[in-house]
């Protein structure tokens, strides 16, 4: 068959119109898409947080699991022929649970005796075996028990019932707004003379399961034992008060505080070609609560932030920057590890360039909030086309991450993954916390989400106008 001039000539146009096409796509577009190919095709991070989950389970600081987790964390970096891993001593306090935990109403003109689920808070003090007998006062925030005072609070269970604000879009927000009467509760309590607190699960669900999560004590106040109530069952206590004000109530818990442990941050870094004193760093934080197997908390920090330096690697995409994946001890009860990342920082005159913290679980990565100055916001947000095609459109100012907040003094760019929350807080801190929940590919597109910002932040620089770059 002849083909016409014609013919021959459209064939030859869109042949070199399809050539030209592929030379506009930029090399930042095409890095970005390996790096999703990656890591949505070989990505290790699912595999990881499987073995960290069910072989090693609830990490505790101070705990023979958290150090378990440290060594697992050692062994998986070297095996990937990261440039260095090493680990930081860190100083962790020792907290355990104890077996008994128990709660129970115990003259109810309703119901008589009830049982009531409850978990003791992180670094409370336990009740130890003669428990707490006593009655129960409702109250919503400090305002209200600095009202009640002395007078009516002294020897009685002060219950802290204020729960998180539904309304809230972001459900952090609603935390952030109710966490004062867990972390601060039970010392504020304590000023007025009560025996014992009882603080609302912070939770966005309604069900059965307590939320731990720590409690810190006022130096020069008494230490009163504290637990959290499931959802269901603070609802439950403070219907049962409506019309039973004597209503008396008996917790048991056993935990204890033990001597301060040694344990580490685990470090993997891939050295940088051209700055190599210049710092990135991807963390998260290896330790979580005992109650499960802290898998969104942040087991999915820890291994994306290790998944960065993998697919990176893979990729050959060799940094100009030194990238490093920290993984943090005892974020839970006191940041230990992250004071002495940037302490040692300071120290060895390291030059943090940026930090990025994966710490509010593995879901659908929604884009990243930033804690950064001027120029380096308007240049992340000059990026949003590039990641805007992977349903990234968060570029907002915000908080970063717990762990990596210390390094804010020392003028370190600071930003925070930032995943769907909707779920987060339906099972943060509580035994529902397990692998299972995890959604292997919400997980792959968290990592890819940090790998990509990593790549850009190293590749295009945060201030163009000092460096060129
Ligand atoms: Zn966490």
């Amino acid at each position: 068959m002849k083909h016409s001039p014609f013919v021959l000539l459209i064939a030859i146009l869109c042949c070199v119109e399809s050539v030209l096409a592929q030379k506009k796509v930029d090399p930042e577009q095409q890095m970005i898409r390996s790096i999703y190919d990656e890591t949505l095709t070989q990505g290790e991070a699912y595999e990881n947080l499987r073995y960290l989950c069910k072989n090693i389970g609830g990490r505790v600081a101070g705990s023979p699991q958290n150090a378990a987790a440290v060594e697992w964390a050692r062994q998986l970096m070297e095996s990937y022929g990261f440039d260095k891993v090493f680990l930081q001593e860190v100083m962790v306090p020792h907290w355990v649970r104890g077996q008994k935990e128990i709660a129970r109403v115990v003259n109810s003109k309703k119901l008589g005796t009830q049982e009531l689920n409850i978990t003791a808070l992180g670094n409370a003090v336990g009740t130890g075996p003669e428990g707490v007998l006593a009655e129960v006062v409702e109250v919503q925030n400090f305002e209200q028990l600095a009202e009640l005072g002395r007078e009516q609070l002294e020897g009685k269970i002060v219950f802290y019932n204020r729960p998180m604000d539904q309304t809230q879009i972001q459900t952090g927000t609603a935390y952030g707004m109710a966490g004062n009467q867990r972390r601060s509760g039970p010392s504020e309590a304590a000023k007025y003379g009560a025996v014992g607190a009882i603080v609302r699960s912070l939770s966005t669900d309604f069900d059965d399961y307590p939320h731990t999560g720590s409690t810190v004590y006022t130096f020069n106040l008494p230490k009163i034992p504290a637990v959290a109530i499931s959802t269901n069952d603070a609802d439950l206590l403070s219907h049962l008060l409506k019309d039973d004000t004597e209503l008396k109530l008996y917790f048991e818990t056993h935990c204890q505080i033990l001597d301060d442990v040694m344990s580490y941050n685990v470090v993997g870094e891939i050295t940088g070609s051209e700055y190599p004193e210049e710092y990135i760093v991807v963390g998260g934080h290896l330790d979580s609560w005992d109650l499960a197997e802290g898998a969104h908390d942040d087991g999915a920090g820890v291994v994306h932030s290790i998944e960065v330096l993998r697919t990176l690697q893979a990729i050959g995409y060799q940094p100009k920057r030194s990238v490093r994946a920290v993984l943090f001890a005892n974020e839970e009860n006191g940041l230990a590890g992250g004071k002495k990342y940037a302490e040692l920082a300071e120290e060895n005159k390291e030059k943090h360039y940026a930090a990025i913290e994966s710490d509010a679980g593995g879901f659908t990565p929604r884009g990243f909030s930033m804690d950064v100055s001027d120029e380096a916001y308007e240049r992340i947000q000059s990026w949003k086309p590039l990641l805007m095609p992977y349903d990234l459109h968060k570029f907002d100012k915000g908080g970063s991450g717990a762990d990596i907040s210390a390094l804010k003094p020392q003028g370190v760019e600071l930003i925070g993954l930032r995943p769907d929350s909707q779920r987060y807080f339906d099972m943060h801190h509580s035994a529902q916390d397990v692998f299972e929940i995890v959604d292997r590919r919400e997980l792959l597109l968290g990592a890819a989400a940090m790998s990509s910002l990593v790549y850009l932040i190293d590749s295009q620089g945060l201030y163009p106008k000092q460096r060129g770059k």
